[in-house]
């Protein structure tokens, strides 16, 4: 595809996205597998939050990126322990924080910063063997201890529906995470301050945003389709 097509398809994309979001909702653009090429138009496009899953490929890409100044990067897969340092070097956002020794290491590393780091905790609402992420019963269980967590910023529930659900599920899993996240704040916390559902993909984002969505993480919608690996 000629790379004007190219653009002219992702800024008619985008502009019909933003037709139907509100504005209050935080269009975050997943890059993983696309180019520091196409995140650059996408830049230029107005777009400034990425999304990526992989410490790696984000780093590579944020080497090619460094002369645009006011990104903001997302890490919205799963963490290894081992590479949360240089997750924080990386990412403004954690979105996948699913364990509580992640969380721990994390506020660990950041006992020497000045903003604290803005992290999500990962919940599963179903039960999904493919995925990370705390079930219910063991984050309520973990609570206290991520209060605790005083270098860090818990701002938020991140959710993933199991892949292939029926759509009034999907709108479940949505709900269900409002309510877990409005039923935790009803407790009076320290460091725990959940204001952002971080839950949408190209397949379902409208049905997270009617369930209260603030973030949502889009990549095929926007980019087109992934090349499979
Ligand atoms: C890949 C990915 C997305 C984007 O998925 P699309 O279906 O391409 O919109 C969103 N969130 C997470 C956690 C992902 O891994």
């Amino acid at each position: 595809m000629s790379s004007s097509l190219w653009v002219e398809q992702f800024s008619e994309r985008l502009q019909h996205i933003h037709q139907t979001l509100p504005s209050t909702v935080k269009l975050i653009a997943v890059s993983k597998q696309v180019s520091a090429a196409a995140i650059r138009t996408a830049y230029e496009l107005g777009i400034r939050d990425f999304g990526e899953s992989r410490i790696q490929e984000a780093a590579e890409k944020q080497i090619e990126l460094a002369d645009l100044p006011d990104l903001t990067w997302h890490l919205i897969g799963h963490l290894q322990t081992n590479k949360a340092a240089k997750a924080l070097e990386l990412f403004d956002w954690i979105h996948s924080v699913d364990s509580l020794k992640l969380a721990q290491r994390l506020d660990q590393l950041a006992t020497q910063r000045l903003q604290p780091p803005k992290i999500c905790l990962q919940v599963k609402i179903r039960t999904d063997p493919n995925k990370y992420g705390w079930t219910v019963s063991e984050l309520l269980e973990h609570l206290p201890d991520l209060d605790r967590c005083s270098h860090l910023d818990i701002a938020g529930l991140m959710a993933i529906p199991p892949y292939g659900l029926p759509e009034t599920e999907t709108r479940a899993v949505f709900e269900q995470t409002r309510q877990l996240a409005e039923q935790i704040q009803q407790q009076p916390w320290n460091h725990i301050r959940l204001r952002e559902l971080s839950m949408g993909m190209s397949d379902d984002y409208p049905l997270a945003v009617q369930a209260g969505a603030t973030m949502i993480r889009l990549g095929r919608t926007l980019f087109g389709s992934r090349e499979t690996t």
